[in-house]
């Protein structure tokens, strides 16, 4: 909890993690971007505040000791949106700046691979906050596993790629504005045809750090090329990441924008959890060797990826986007990499009705009312059902047994 939070003088901060001269282990290395970026004195990273800048010029300054070229002269990149800066009502549809942070290894190629992870997060959480909401009071949201996890996995790839023969250039790049909706990787695609059209591939790496016991990966944009699950299912023999695969090229994060530019695309994420959007999502709950592991398959997979003569993009068929609407909610965050029957709670806020009703963590949500819910779909069109204050029988499965309880609806 950040609610009381008090500042590391930055001085410190810049002395222990800029000024090395003696190389750090990868893992270590990993520790001290993150517990960088997710420091209280960034103020959560929110796009057109100070934190988003010293953010950038942190991401900056590692770019330059990996040895990463600068883009067009630069490693910073001005993006502007008109948009509501929650800090400033004076500032109400006025512009907002940040930076995307681009280096890349120059392999005089004509074609790019771009690795991408966004760097900003929800500041003080007056937008998109999941903790303001609940309790009205604001608090720094440090986003360690959202996505200092990611930018630091980049500076890792980038160190493990630059000294290697590729056929590609490879573009590292730290995008801003993605938590006000892909702001920094719109403004790219829109603004930067001479880049986009070279583009192969494009690999997105957005909250990697939180890799469980099962070591359960979800994969985003798998049907965006016909090359990626073999790829993947080859490269994965020796690490056994239990893959979670979705074909999609859209989704919730940056590929997004690439995928819609007709560049094959590729989303890593190591799952949901209860810190999500909350002031809680800090630095000690990473699993760092976690996020070693992952960092260093994708490190893999752009080797391979690097080979190949021509990367096939497809369109992938949409979900359909009926979009629904609920008159309730539970009060609880759905296991969204479980792919067993049923929909799995992974977390439950206090005083909302599936705690109420003494649902637990862990426990396998099989039948709301009369409605079975096979799947994480069934369990959403069955929330679209039901009314505020009715009362249903909602039946887990916790231990092996079936349990009925009765749920009252707020
Ligand atoms: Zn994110």
């Amino acid at each position: 909890m950040k609610l009381f939070y008090f500042i590391l003088p930055l001085s410190f901060l810049t002395l222990n993690s800029c000024k090395e001269n003696k190389p750090t282990n990868p893992l270590d290395q990993l520790k001290k971007d993150v517990y960088y970026l997710a420091n209280d004195s960034l103020e959560g990273r929110e796009i057109g505040t100070k934190g988003e800048k010293i953010a950038a010029d942190y991401i900056a300054k590692r770019y330059e000791t990996i040895g990463l070229s600068s883009y067009n002269n630069s490693y910073l990149h001005q993006i502007e949106r008109k948009g509501n800066n929650p800090h400033d009502s004076s500032t109400y549809e006025k512009l907002i700046k940040g930076n995307n942070v681009i280096g890349f290894i120059d392999n005089k190629s004509k074609s790019n691979i771009i690795i991408g992870a966004h760097y900003d997060h929800l500041g003080w959480g007056e937008e998109g906050s999941l903790h303001l909401s609940e309790n009205n009071i604001k608090a720094i949201h440090n986003g360690a596993d959202d996505n200092a996890s990611g930018v630091s996995a980049l500076f890792y790839i980038a160190n493990k790629l630059k000294d290697k023969k590729l056929n590609h250039n490879i573009y590292f790049i730290a995008f801003t504005g993605e938590e006000k909706g892909l702001w920094g990787s719109k403004y790219l695609t829109i603004n930067d045809s001479s880049l986009i059209s070279k583009t192969d591939a494009m690999i997105n790496m957005d909250m990697v750090g939180r890799l469980d016991s099962n070591n359960r990966l979800a994969i985003y944009g798998v049907g965006t090329s016909p090359s990626f699950i073999p790829t993947l299912e080859k490269l994965n023999e020796k690490p056994k990441f239990s893959f979670k695969y979705d074909s999609s090229g859209i989704g919730p994060s940056d590929h997004t924008s690439f995928y819609l530019e007709n560049i094959p695309v590729l989303h890593f994420f190591t799952g949901q959890h209860e810190d999500y959007h909350k002031p809680t999502d800090d630095a000690e709950k990473i699993n760092f060797s976690g996020l070693e592991k992952v960092s260093s398959f994708i490190t893999d997979l752009v080797l391979d990826l690097d080979k190949k003569e021509k990367i096939v993009f497809t369109k992938t068929k949409e979900k359909k986007t009926k979009s629904r609407s609920f008159n309730v909610t539970l009060g609880l965050i759905p296991d969204y990499l479980y792919d067993g029957k049923g929909m799995k709670v992974d977390g439950l806020k206090d005083d909302r009705p599936a705690k109420n009703a003494g649902l637990e963590k862990g426990d396998v949500v099989v039948k709301m009312d009369t409605i079975t819910i096979n799947s994480m779909n069934d369990y959403m069109d069955a929330l679209g059902v039901f009314e505020p204050e009715q009362t249903i029988e909602i039946t887990v499965i916790r231990n092996n047994k079936e349990r009925t309880q009765q749920l009252t609806f707020d």
